[in-house]
């Protein structure tokens, strides 16, 4: 009865934690849900300011398809900021969050066989889009060389039906940061080979200890032209709810996207747009440096709590708003073989009232994520329960 299409991709497997952790808190007390992929937080205050400033203005008219020129001007000048290079506002499109930002690309992109390298764990949605569009998500493993890929592993992986690679920097779930000279090689593997850049920066917020984020454009500046940056407002300002992403690409790639998004969405929210816009004309950094200060913190305090753990290597977490662990040396207590990330996400939930999300949903059945977006009161709860459950594995 459905289109074929249907069959290439299921529900976002994050989704579905998600909602396996609501279910369970139903029928128990307390579930400490580790599984979100969003920080909690009060609104910026710039944010509610730019939103209440819109209804009462009566706003409420379809705008431009790919943003409001205010907004695509002042992310032009966010853009430049963060390259270091000039960026118009013909170069910049506005999105129901930086997921349809991602999804017009494999659209604009994408002819029906093309290949797309993924480093692997990804964040589920990566492969699921290139199928609906037709393409081939080409996996490229990078458990054993801490989670950021080699460049000759992705050269190997390269046909002449390869069309793009995803380079996502924070990684999701890995908490890997891409360093320079990876991104230097990428960056001229895809000009030598003329492949596009997927470039998804959305966690670029929240990078720790020594570790940078570079823009990849601002690395190679060669490789600008066949790049497409992707970002949005989900994790930095905490507005998952608002559904605020942005692309920035050569002005070819946003004029179809402006033409595919006037078919599919017409505009993203109108008074989300213009409660962004506020923010960039009136934000100071204040609220971002808050997260990124609370995030450092939260995720002290869970790095110490996991250092407890006795078979499960101490995640790395560079980047980002989640600990990835490797479940690789641990055994179920009562089974013989390895554990599944499922079983560990099963028992986890029965056992502690932790939710997790098996690195299943990544491609990756030995790993677990865990977000420390969550109060840390709770984290410290969840991360402790976690940490008594998996010691008594064997
Ligand atoms: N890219 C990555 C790597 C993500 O993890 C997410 C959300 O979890 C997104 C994009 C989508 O974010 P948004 O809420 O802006 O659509």
């Amino acid at each position: 009865m459905l289109a074929r299409r249907t069959g290439s991709f299921g529900s976002s497997g994050t989704a579905a934690a998600r909602a396996a952790a609501r279910q369970a808190a139903h029928s128990r007390q307390e579930v400490i849900d580790l599984t979100a992929g969003e920080i909690w937080s009060e609104l910026a205050p710039t944010i509610r300011e730019g939103a209440i400033n819109a209804i009462d203005n009566g706003v409420n008219r379809y705008t431009d398809t790919i943003g409001m020129m205010e907004l695509r001007e002042a992310l032009a000048r966010k853009v430049s900021f963060d390259t270091g290079q000039t960026w118009k506002a013909d170069e910049i499109a506005v999105t129901t969050g930086a997921k349809q930002a991602l999804f017009n690309t494999t659209m604009v992109l994408l002819n029906p066989g093309d290949e797309v390298i993924i480093p692997c764990p990804y964040w589920t949605t990566f492969s699921a889009q290139v199928l609906i569009a037709g393409g081939k998500p080409v996996f490229v493993d990078t458990r054993s060389n801490a989670y950021v890929p080699r460049i000759q592993d992705i050269a190997a992986a390269l046909t002449e039906k390869t069309r793009a690679i995803v380079v996502n920097t924070p990684a999701n779930p890995s908490g890997a940061v891409y360093d320079f000279d990876t991104l230097t090689a990428i960056a001229r593997l895809a000009i030598n080979r003329d492949l596009w850049v997927i470039f998804d920066e959305c966690y670029a917020n929240f990078v720790y200890g020594h570790h940078a984020h570079y823009p990849i454009v601002s690395v190679v500046p060669e490789v600008r032209s066949r790049t497409i940056v992707v970002n949005g407002f989900s994790k930095s300002l905490a507005l998952t709810g608002w559904r605020i992403g942005y692309l920035a690409a050569p002005k070819e790639v946003v004029d179809a996207v402006r033409a595919l998004q006037s078919h599919t969405t017409s505009n993203p929210n109108v008074i989300a747009q213009h409660a962004v816009l506020a923010h960039l004309e009136r934000g100071d950094g204040r609220h971002e440096s808050k997260l990124a200060l609370q995030l450092a913190s939260s995720r002290q305090i869970g790095l110490s709590i996991l250092s407890s753990l006795r078979r499960i290597p101490a995640p790395r977490a560079q980047g980002g708003i989640y600990f990835y662990l490797d479940l690789s040396k641990l055994r179920p207590a009562s089974k013989n073989g390895r554990a599944s990330a499922d079983d560990v996400v099963t028992s986890l939930l029965a056992d502690a009232g932790v939710a997790a999300v098996s690195g299943t949903a990544f491609g990756d059945p030995l790993g677990l994520r865990l977000s420390y977006g969550i109060p840390p009161e709770e984290l410290e709860t969840g991360l402790t329960r976690l940490v008594d459950v998996l010691n008594s594995w064997k």
